[in-house]
């Protein structure tokens, strides 16, 4: 099965990239090709793959994972220069395993930011990509052995990596290969934590989730990417384990950080410092930090969420983050990435060539120093066939509704729409096995949420038809969100809106909402009633409200993963009723 995770147990059975095939629509045209070309061209220019090969090293500590989630997303499509970054790469492996070009001379030194298991964890990804795409291969071998020999060090020491990844990593090979090993490997790095298992560092150990043990945390906490892939590989061992209470408990977690710590967008973590999440109700927009790889890592995470429990609410946080963080991640053209992804940019970004050694700054980069967000997206997009739907023994279910061809075990069905612009969809059945087979469609919770079923003995040619409501709606926020209070926020089917500022649009500060007035949708464009306020500044901008003059005017908002395309600009989701 040529998909990025694949469960012994739960309750739905992913498809394989190869049964999938995305036809030309939103996710069929995503500039998947491009985006692997450009980190293939940029980890060339700054060095990365050539720190593999004993030049001068270059890069941060944790480069050689981004030539990696380029190399699992190349395997995904079967890209020839697979092999080739593969002999790159093979040439810095020594003879017991290790495999790292910053720590070779002090192995394992540094735990809390060295990064080295973190690194493993992508490459051993990479090298199950291949494995499933292409049955094996040099990297898949290269791999095991890297793997062997992680096990032959830290099985019996207390140490964990400081950035959690190589967990879900080790689970997917032992899937792959069935040795016990790895999954004891795993399980062992996620029990240690908390225990606690790194030193106390100035972020406080929360940071990489080693303030508590797993089983005893109530809640996602510390630096967002880490807590959610060290919450993925939670879920992949509960159902590798058959531990149930594991599992309801990573849900929980999960329902009090959707509930409490997530943006309108599906974007975490709400603070710059420690690229962390916030406490409960800290969404500020502004500040909002939203890191694109955090959206990657919570769409992973809803998708094993799903896998395990069948329950449709972790495809709609899925859908959520797809259209509205890791779509916005790419400019439209595959060339540039938004790293964070605010809910309002307040001053426009000024536009860098080289590379950026900033990760936020109000528009996309080319490369930055810190460039995780680029091959997290190559690799994601690369696969993303495999996250459409999903078949058991009675069916087929489809989740995300994309234009697509869907295969599985004799049942093929097509599916044709024009999501997210238009609500209607029609799934037609080329072929079909002559006995029973129900054929399901999530709802989204925006449509009135739930599951359309069809059973029955299909013949080639029926088709069924849904037509999704794509009024666009006003969403106001929870009242215990203090940065939010007072404003609305425009959503439609699910994609969420916001203000751009270029053109002849109204000064974004001076803008307040009129929503006595349904949005309307104008091309793929939405339009509200608004009131502009004069300028004048008080000398002091407290004291008892004051009197100001407004204009009415009409207010202009786009689907926010197109913003940033037209040059700087200034930009919010959330406007302020007035
Ligand atoms: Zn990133």
């Amino acid at each position: 099965m040529d998909s990025p995770v694949v469960p012994s147990g739960g309750v739905l059975t992913p498809l394989g990239v190869s049964s999938v095939r995305l036809n030309p629509g939103f996710w069929g045209s995503l500039p998947t090709e491009t985006i692997i070309d450009h980190c293939y061209e940029w980890i060339g220019r700054v060095g990365w793959a050539a720190n593999f090969t004993g030049a001068a090293r270059r890069g941060r500590e944790f480069s050689d994972s981004e030539v990696y989630k380029l190399m699992e997303g190349m395997a995904w499509v079967h890209d020839p220069r697979l092999d080739e970054l593969t002999s790159v790469i093979a040439a810095a492996q020594q003879s017991d395993g290790y495999l790292n070009t910053k720590w070779g001379h002090a192995r394992y030194s540094d735990l809390e930011w060295g990064h080295e298991l973190y690194c493993y964890g992508h490459l051993i990804q990479a090298g199950v990509a291949q494995a499933r795409a292409s049955g094996g291969g040099e990297l898949f071998e290269l791999v095991k052995r890297a793997a062997d020999h992680v096990c032959d060090v830290f099985m019996n020491n207390r140490g964990v990596c400081g950035h959690p990844e190589i967990e879900m990593a080790l689970i997917e090979l032992y899937r792959v290969t069935r040795a016990e090993r790895y999954l004891e490997m795993a399980r062992r790095f996620i029990d240690r934590r908390g225990t606690p298992a790194l030193a106390d560092i100035e972020l406080g150990r929360a940071y990489f989730q080693d303030d508590v043990p797993v089983r005893k945390a109530e809640v996602f906490r510390g630096h967002a990417v880490r807590a959610l892939y060290l919450a993925g590989a939670v879920v992949d061992l509960a159902v590798e384990t058959g531990d149930r209470d594991l599992l309801d408990l990573v849900e929980r977690q999960w329902e009090r950080t959707v509930a409490r710590r997530t943006h309108l967008t599906g974007g975490m973590g709400s603070r710059h410092n420690g690229e962390s999440f916030g406490e409960d109700w800290e969404l500020p927009p502004d500040r909002a930090y939203n890191e694109t790889c955090a959206g990657v890592a919570s769409f992973m995470l809803s998708h094993r969420l799903l896998l395990a429990t069948g329950n449709r609410r972790y495809a709609d946080q899925a859908e959520r983050t797809f259209y509205n963080v890791i779509a916005a991640g790419p400019a439209l053209d595959g060339r540039s990435f938004f790293y964070t992804n605010p809910l309002q940019v307040r001053v426009a970004g000024e536009v860098t060539s080289g590379v950026s050694p900033r990760a936020d700054g109000g528009l996309r980069a080319s490369w930055r120093a810190v460039s995780c967000c680029p091959t997290n997206l190559a690799r994601t997009f690369a696969a993303l066939p495999a996250y459409v739907a999903t078949g058991t023994d009675a069916g087929l279910q489809i989740h995300h509704l994309t234009p697509a061809r869907i295969e599985h075990d004799g049942f093929v069905v097509e599916v044709d729409t024009e999501m997210p612009w238009q609500g209607a969809a029609t799934l037609r059945v080329l072929r079909a096995p002559d006995r029973l087979r129900v054929l399901s469609l999530r709802l989204p919770m925006w449509a009135g949420g739930g599951t359309a079923e069809w059973s029955r003995v299909w013949a080639a040619g029926e088709e069924v038809s849904v037509d999704l409501r794509m009024t666009p709606r006003w969403v106001e926020p929870d009242p215990r969100i203090d940065a939010l209070r007072g404003c609305v926020a425009v959503e439609r089917g699910p994609l969420v809106y916001c203000a751009e500022s270029p053109g002849d649009q109204p000064p974004l500060t001076r803008i307040t909402v009129d929503t006595s007035r349904a949005p309307e949708v104008v091309d793929e464009e939405i339009e509200v009633d608004a009131h502009l306020t004069s300028a004048d500044d008080r000398p002091w901008p407290y004291g008892p409200r004051a009197r100001t003059e407004t204009e009415a005017v009409r207010l202009r908002l786009r689907p926010y993963y197109q913003w940033g395309n037209h040059g700087p600009a200034t930009m919010r989701v959330w406007l302020p009723q007035g």
